[in-house]
């Protein structure tokens, strides 16, 4: 189980830190001062880069006006589609099938309003029911919206015993009823990397459109999404993307859908050339850029730019592959150090570089919430997941090894101490 590529000690971590090809790009970053940033895959840092290109929108827009929509550098009239196309290597497609738009749970209903057609006996949605609360929230209003009751139509797997999902429960799951399937590429909770391939091929096996939001992997998980036929794909700006709070969101639609009509429509979707003929007739654009529904926010979009170039720059491959290595680190230092008694945390998140995404969850049965503010108190920023989970995640961009030593020594200390215990164990807004 344990893996012999690690050591224990601080010299170790800052070996590492020494070797490590990615390590100029933390510069680039604006760390909170004094913490230990572990959230990357809830928040990710505001960059350099990003403040450049929102400063420079602001001066087009003070300089140019109205005029910026066709005269700003990039214009501001492309935007969506220019940071769609950046994406859509990070993600395997090709560059008209990403637009820069919406928001996740936004995306999902206008993917699931063009995909989800209920008819004859094809009447189900599958899900997972370890998702993220808003996504199934989403396919429930999705499905009342069509005169369904999703307590018929939304099928939801359970996680097994070891809080994984089986991918061979939702292959199982597949049958001629079901219409439609979301499902995450990586669980937000326990960090487990789901087989898209496998799972695309039996979906489309039934005659099954599958989609995935990909909020926990875009940006730290290189994806093929168009060479595995995925039919649609979103995800979230401001996680590993470093788009800034709120920011505009992803949506991927496999380009042999082009020709569909979207569900929700609006006059950002329309062919370019045609749109300020303003004419009552909508025709979309025949590319991702035709689920748009409204003026995108050039403000929001540009910041989401800054950071999409920072990890083009670095390159997805590499960002996996440290990724893989920090999180392979944690795992062995959680192993040696967290796991006896009295520190009793297990590792939740699979062990195979395969299954996992960029985040760790360790689990303890007891007090984890309390551990957690503790740790927040200590400045290492890191979040819980009810009932006992708190999540771990290091950016390759911006974390060192050394600061992921440092957090498993704080968490030692904690349990050491028992300073937890002054703590008030309620749940916050946010925790
Ligand atoms: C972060 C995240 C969201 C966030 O939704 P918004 O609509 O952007 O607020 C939704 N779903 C998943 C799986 C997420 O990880």
């Amino acid at each position: 189980m344990e893996d012999k590529r690690y050591g224990t000690s601080f010299e170790y971590a800052g070996e590492i830190d020494r070797r490590d090809p990615l390590s100029g790009y933390r510069d680039q970053f604006q760390i909170p001062p004094g913490k230990i940033y572990l959230l990357g895959n809830s928040l990710g840092l505001i960059s350099s880069r990003s403040v450049d290109s929102v400063e420079n929108v602001m001066e087009e827009w003070r300089r140019l006006g109205i005029m910026g929509w066709l005269e700003g550098d990039p214009p501001w009239f492309y935007l969506a589609e220019d940071a769609g196309s950046a994406a859509a290597s990070l993600v395997g497609a090709d560059p008209d099938e990403v637009i820069c738009t919406g928001s996740t749970t936004y995306n999902i209903h206008s993917a699931v309003s063009t995909f989800y057609k209920p008819a004859g006996k094809r009447t189900r949605i599958l899900a997972a029911s370890d998702d993220f609360s808003s996504d199934i929230y989403a396919l429930k209003s999705q499905i009342a919206l069509r005169g369904l009751d999703w307590r018929e139509e939304l099928i939801l797997v359970d996680p097994e015993e070891n809080r994984l999902t089986a991918e061979e429960k939702l292959e199982e799951a597949m049958d001629q009823k079901v219409a439609l399937a979301l499902l995450p590429s990586v669980f937000y909770r326990s960090g487990q990397l789901l087989d898209i391939g496998r799972l695309v091929s039996a979906a489309h096996r039934e005659g099954i459109i599958i989609g995935f939001d990909c909020s926990h992997s875009a940006g730290v998980v290189p994806h093929s999404l168009s060479r595995r036929g995925v039919d649609f794909a979103l995800w979230c700006g401001y996680k590993y993307m470093c788009g800034g709070p709120g920011s505009p969101a992803f949506l991927y639609i496999n380009s042999s859908h082009f020709g569909r009509e979207p569900g929700l429509a609006g006059w950002f979707g329309s062919i370019k050339e045609k749109q300020f003929e303003l004419s009552l007739d909508f025709e979309h654009a025949r590319s991702a850029g035709g689920w748009q529904v409204s003026s995108p926010g050039i403000i929001g979009t540009a910041a989401m730019r800054g950071g999409l170039e920072l990890i083009l720059d670095a390159g997805i491959d590499r960002i996996r592959e440290k990724s893989l290595d920090m999180t392979g680190y944690l795992i062995f230092l959680a192993d040696r150090m967290l796991s006896e008694e009295p520190y009793s945390f297990e590792v939740v998140t699979p062990r195979q570089p395969g299954r996992r995404g960029g985040h760790v969850a360790l689990a303890r049965a007891e007090d984890a919430f309390r551990i957690k503010e503790s740790l927040i108190e200590r400045g290492v920023i890191s979040d819980f997941r009810g009932p006992d989970i708190i999540r771990l995640a290091p950016s390759p961009l911006y974390n060192t090894y050394r600061e992921i030593r440092e957090t498993v020594s704080n968490i030692r200390e904690i349990v050491d101490s028992g300073e937890y215990r002054d703590l008030s164990p309620e749940g916050k807004i946010i925790s």
